[in-house]
């Protein structure tokens, strides 16, 4: 199957770059105001600041913001930004995601109301709405005792956007157990594709940079384990993370992929960088591949950061980190 996809607008690996007139469409919304649309109770809302809908704690508002709860909402709201001839962001728990300070044009259509959670015990199947939390899938399938979800237990993303960047931890990985995901297209019609039509990759997939909606997704797990022990290793995993990773500040989780043969993190803590600070954005102690927002930090604060990250280690090992988090909006002002 093929996908059809947006242009790339991107000028950098890894950072979107949307061609609008900063700041100028936040004014223009002084007197926008809350919109019903037609034939739902779905509000799309003018002028949301965003910081809190990011793990980051970062990011400008949205020009216009809605999180719709089931798919007449998703298609009326599609429709609705076509007629407005408004781009649309697709917002699942905002954990990989860098927005800029100066928001986000157009609408930023929220996934985490999407949700709902059938086992079908017959085929060992699990059907998980876009917006249900990965954590909690990771914790009710091994407590059934059923296996194969264990390793998602510290990702703190949704199920859609887990299937979007093929997240992964402790050697398992969306692409490992994905039999198919729905997704909802603009046009306001619904496929389902297979892991294979997703074409996984590391953290990559067909559907990052295009603007289909992934509305659930089908697991293939193992039933009748002992949820003791399941829930002991789930529980491990959760715990390993706590120590390794600095979970006590709020972070994007891995901010670079890892090229292959080598560790993000060691290559960055090798040019020196390992509590390096710009702003109030700093690279971990603990793990050089997170940038923590240590109190107030801002956007560009961590682009410049990851700027830097990326310049020290090209000049010292010749090689590219490539953004594993996804930069969204305009970065401009940052100057780099
Ligand atoms: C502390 C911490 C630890 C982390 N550890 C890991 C880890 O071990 N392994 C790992 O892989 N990741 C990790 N992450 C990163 C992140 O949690 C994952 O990438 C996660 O899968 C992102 O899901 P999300 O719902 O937050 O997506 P978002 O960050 O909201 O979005 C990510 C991308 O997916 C798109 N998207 C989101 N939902 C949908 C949807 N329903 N349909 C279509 N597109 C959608 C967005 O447009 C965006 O392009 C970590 C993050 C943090 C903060």
């Amino acid at each position: 199957m093929t996908l059809s996809y947006d242009p790339p607008k991107v000028a950098i690996p890894g950072t979107a770059r949307l061609s609008f007139e900063p700041l100028k469409y936040v004014n223009q919304l002084s007197d926008a105001q809350p919109v019903r649309l037609a034939g739902t109770d779905c509000i799309v809302k003018p002028h949301v600041p965003l910081a809190a809908f990011t793990s980051f704690r970062v990011g400008g508002p949205a020009q216009w913001y809605v999180a719709p709860k089931q798919i007449t909402e998703l298609q009326a709201s599609f429709e609705w930004a076509q007629s407005h001839d408004l781009s649309v962001t697709l917002l699942g728990a905002g954990s990989n995601l860098l927005i800029s300070d100066r928001g986000l044009p157009g609408l930023v259509m929220s996934t985490r109301r999407l949700r709902q959670t059938q086992f079908d015990p017959e085929l060992g199947q699990v059907t998980v709405g876009a917006g249900d939390p990965l954590p909690r899938l990771a914790w009710s399938a091994a407590d059934r005792g059923w296996k194969g979800m264990e390793w998602a237990v510290g990702i703190p993303g949704t199920v859609g956007g887990a299937v979007v960047m093929n997240a992964g931890a402790h050697g398992g990985c969306v692409a490992d157990y994905l039999v198919q995901a729905r997704v909802l297209l603009p046009n306001g019609t619904t496929k389902v594709l297979t892991a294979q039509d997703l074409r996984y990759r590391y953290r990559t997939s067909a559907l990052q940079g295009s603007n289909w909606l992934v509305t659930q997704a089908t697991f293939q797990l193992q039933p009748g384990f002992d949820p003791v022990a399941l829930t002991e290793l789930t529980s491990q995993h959760h715990q390993h993370r706590r120590t390794t990773q600095p979970y006590h500040l709020p972070s994007c989780g891995s901010v670079f992929r890892n090229p292959i043969g080598y560790k993000a993190g060691w290559l960055i803590e090798q040019v020196g960088l390992k509590g390096y600070q710009i702003g109030n954005a700093q690279i971990a102690e603990r793990h050089a591949n997170f940038i923590l927002n240590c109190g107030n930090a801002m956007a560009g604060d961590i682009f410049r950061l990851i700027r830097h990250a990326q310049q020290q280690v090209e000049q010292h090992w010749s090689l590219h980190l490539e953004p594993e988090v996804r930069i969204l909006g305009d970065f401009q002002a940052v100057g780099i």
